[in-house]
């Protein structure tokens, strides 16, 4: 099978609207999904991370520049290209909809290959952007990036006392997974219990792909009891999840938290996980609170 050349998120009241760009855009193998108004076309971006929107403008709850300037706002999706759909085309709308930082313009009715040229257009634009910060398959952020975020978030809670948490999860048993299932199966986990933790954790949370089956989410902000109530959600959610084709799974999670300088926050949480491995997986443990790691 080919792969899929990106994912494209169509956002139009219209239904009819909607499945004839999909029909379009699937027949160029892309994958497509859809939303019928501004509040689900948030929900899908935030959760399954788009390459690219097409966004209608006019729309009832929240219009399209609404949308827009969430996402622009939002440094974690901002590089998610957008461009707008409108059926009004003065050029006060095309200003408003770029102003809003919309990536590009077009106005309905549309000329099918002069959208699916600025749609390659977009998606050229933002692969490099994209494959710097985040990992291609779970669309979390990268090993890099993270540790990025970890350095600046660690600096802050020295330097201000603000709580920091940080959850280490690690799936069980996966070996087995891909060896039962095959490696396709496995990587639809990966990215399944990618979207579960997207869907549940907060905007400043930061969630990342540490290794091939190791998710890491830094918590700014989050004192221990929180970072363990969230990670005990988690752990219930995968749990409870019916995977395609692999059916049940389950992770182990590690949780620590530091309120002062002078910390190994990540060999605390990563000690924890292990403790939650070598117990039976399938459970959190916490490290009491900025207790300090022995090494063996
Ligand atoms: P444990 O419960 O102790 O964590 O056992 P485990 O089998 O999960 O741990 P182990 O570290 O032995 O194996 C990790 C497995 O994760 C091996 C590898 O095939 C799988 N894996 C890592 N990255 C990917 C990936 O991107 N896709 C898929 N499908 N599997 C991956
Ligand atoms: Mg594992
Ligand atoms: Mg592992």
């Amino acid at each position: 099978m080919e792969s899929k050349k990106g994912r494209i998120l169509v956002v139009d009241d219209h239904k009819k609207i909607r499945s004839i760009l999909a029909r379009i855009l699937e027949r160029e193998n892309y994958d497509v999904d859809m939303a019928a108004d501004g509040e689900e076309a948030l929900e899908k971006i935030f959760t399954r991370i788009p390459d690219l929107v097409l966004l209608d403008l006019m729309m009832p709850k929240m219009d399209g520049l609404e949308v827009c300037r969430n996402v622009k706002n939002n440094h974690k999706y901002s590089f998610i290209y957008i461009i707008m759909l409108t059926a009004k085309s003065t050029s006060d709308d095309e200003v408003a909809g770029l102003d809003t930082g919309a990536d590009d313009y077009i106005s309905k009715p549309f000329n099918h290959k002069t959208l699916l040229a600025r749609i390659r257009k977009g998606m050229r634009q933002i692969k490099d952007k994209q494959a710097a910060h985040l990992d291609s398959l779970t669309r979390l952020y990268n090993r890099r990036v993270f540790e990025l975020f970890f350095q600046q978030e660690i600096s802050k809670c020295e330097r201000y006392c603000h709580p920091l948490s940080l959850i280490l999860a690690d799936l069980d048993h996966f070996k087995s997974v891909n060896d039962t299932y095959g490696h396709q199966a496995g990587d639809r986990v990966l990215k399944e219990v990618s979207e579960i933790i997207r869907e549940n954790i907060r905007g400043a949370d930061l969630p990342s792909r540490w290794g091939g089956e190791e998710i890491a989410v830094l918590l700014p902000e989050t004192e221990g009891e929180g970072a363990e109530i969230l990670a005990e959600k988690l752990r219930r959610l995968i749990a409870a999840h019916d995977f395609p084709r692999a059916g049940h799974v389950t992770a182990s999670f590690g949780v620590a938290s530091m309120t002062k300088a002078d910390y190994d926050l990540f060999a605390a949480a990563d000690k924890a996980l292990y403790t939650a491995k070598e117990k039976g997986r399938n459970r959190v443990i916490v490290m009491p609170e900025n207790q300090k790691i022995i090494s063996p």
